[in-house]
């Protein structure tokens, strides 16, 4: 057992045109540390008049003939292994920074750390790999694309696992020749701060990588109504990805990509070793004190190992050490502050108050701080709240099913579709369940297996586009078509 230093903190202003600045308007908002509930720093906030000067600089610095612009891809490629070279030299320090914050344990912020520099590094590669097409049209002609940058990009990201949000995103709208402004969520600005420290270092001409901190509904909504972003990407809740949507339609029809909330099932059938199975549930649902959007929050367990399954994830859950996420002993923190604290007991007591049975857990932990005991709740129904809404915390529902088509018609029966998963031997199951479950990603006996190459994304409510892998570079490319018209006497 060690206790991790708390680190100092190095930079609290935006980061307009590769240097750090004071907010025009001199604003500043506290961000706080949910081990505690006491003020860590004041952050610079940015408003309308900053989100501006970001917005112009990153414009000037995607402009034809501009530095950027007219650098070799595989420069480009070079820079961003720089980065993630400096991310890696610096790893235990940002991971600090992220864990001070939002109270993700050192152990969680250390692998997300890890995560980050490898998603940067997968989308090094692809700057001189991204390839046009010669396309064999009708008639005289000769025609070929062009993969351009969208221009500026605005990447709104959220607190549960900052330094990842923000490399799955800058990754590949940078590989694709972009500019991008950075709104960090409120909660957590400052490892997105210090990296910004890092493009700088590494050597990113002025203007191609910003940071604007603040509120959503005035740093980000500035963002999303602005007619100069080209493309917004943004992860976080479906109501705000509905409002970034709608801003985008009265603005300037910026192109959109949205990652939004979920209500994952995970499937365990009878034939499942029950030991893997309940470990695996377990792990899905409360991994990173259970604030992950495709946690597999709804546990779906076969009737024949139901009563066992049950019992042996409340042993498990029980025993979960919560407490200060600084010690590398701990693996559940507090959650990321008040708010989702309450909204968490809200849901737990709606769960009690609609006939589920509480297993273990249900109630806050302390009254400093915002820690939530880990609960197991089973019989639940499907039309109970804690089965329906997202609750983004330490709250494991246990569902049980007889049927593969009653499962299947049970696990679509939700406005999500992010992520799903089943634990079986039988390939039969496999195959069946994975076609007809909606959701962007299928994990079979393994859950949350999310690797810089394998595409996540959303149906229905849970958002459009597909992140990671070759298909995020796609969100970030306009692919421009030149048909030439040849003179065919000679061909
Ligand atoms: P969560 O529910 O996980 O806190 P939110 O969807 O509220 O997530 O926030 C995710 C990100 O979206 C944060 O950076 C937040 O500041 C930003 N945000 C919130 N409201 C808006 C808005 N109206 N316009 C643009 N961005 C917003």
């Amino acid at each position: 057992m060690s206790v991790i230093e708390r680190p100092q903190i190095r930079f609290t202003q935006l980061f307009i045109d590769n240097e750090f600045r004071k907010s025009i308007n001199n604003k500043k908002f506290p961000t706080i540390n949910p081990s505690t509930g006491d003020v860590i720093a004041e952050i610079e906030e940015a408003d309308k008049d900053d989100v501006d000067q970001a917005v112009s600089a990153a414009q000037k610095a995607v402009e034809l003939g501009s530095e950027w612009r007219t650098m070799d891809a595989s420069q480009r490629g070079r820079l961003l292994h720089k980065l993630a070279d400096l991310m890696e030299r610096d790893a235990d320090y940002i991971a600090t920074l992220d864990t001070l914050e939002n109270g993700l344990t050192i152990t969680d912020t250390r692998h997300s750390l890890k995560f980050g520099v490898e998603l940067i590094r997968y989308y090094a590669g692809w700057p001189d790999k991204l390839h046009g097409k010669t396309i064999p049209a009708d008639g005289n002609v000769t025609t070929i694309t062009r993969l351009e940058p969208k221009g500026v990009c605005a990447i709104i990201i959220p607190w549960n696992a900052p330094v990842v949000m923000l490399s799955k995103t800058i990754g590949p709208a940078l590989a694709a020749g972009n500019t991008v402004i950075v709104k960090p969520a409120e909660q957590t600005s400052l490892s997105a701060l210090y990296i910004a420290s890092l493009t700088k270092e590494a050597g990113f001409p002025t203007g191609v990588f910003n940071v604007v901190c603040g509120y959503g509904p005035i740093t980000g909504a500035a963002l999303s109504e602005h007619m100069d972003v080209d493309k917004i990407t943004f992860t976080g809740s479906t109501s705000v990805g509905k409002l970034i949507q709608q801003a985008s339609g009265k603005s300037n029809l910026k192109s959109v990509t949205l990652e939004l909330g979920g209500k994952s099932p995970l499937v365990i059938f009878d034939d499942a070793d029950i030991d893997e199975a309940v470990n695996l549930a377990h792990f899905a649902v409360f991994v990173c004190n259970g604030q992950v959007c495709c946690a597999g929050s709804r546990t779906f367990v076969q009737e024949g190992i139901y009563d066992q399954f049950v019992k042996r994830s409340v042993e498990l859950s029980a025993a979960r050490v919560v407490g200060d996420p600084f010690n590398t002993n701990t693996v559940q923190g507090p959650q990321v502050n008040a708010q989702q604290l309450n909204k968490i007991i809200e849901l737990i007591d709606s769960g009690v108050k609609e006939g589920a049975k509480l297993e273990t857990g249900g109630k806050r932990i302390g009254n400093r701080g915002y820690f939530v005991e880990p609960t197991v709740f089973s019989n639940v129904s499907d039309d109970m709240r804690i089965a329906k809404e997202e609750i983004f915390g330490p709250v494991q529902q246990i569902i049980k099913f007889k049927t593969m088509d009653e499962v299947i018609r049970r696990s679509n029966n939700t406005i999500y579709g992010l992520g799903s998963g089943i634990v079986t031997k039988s390939l039969d199951n496999v195959l069946t369940y994975s076609q007809a479950v909606k959701a962007g990603t299928v994990w079979v006996n393994c859950y949350f297996v999310v690797t810089p190459q394998t595409p996540i994304g959303g149906y229905k409510m849970s958002g459009f586009g597909r992140e990671f892998g070759e298909n995020a570079l796609y969100e970030y490319i306009e692919e421009k078509t030149i048909t030439i018209r040849v003179d065919n006497k000679n061909s």
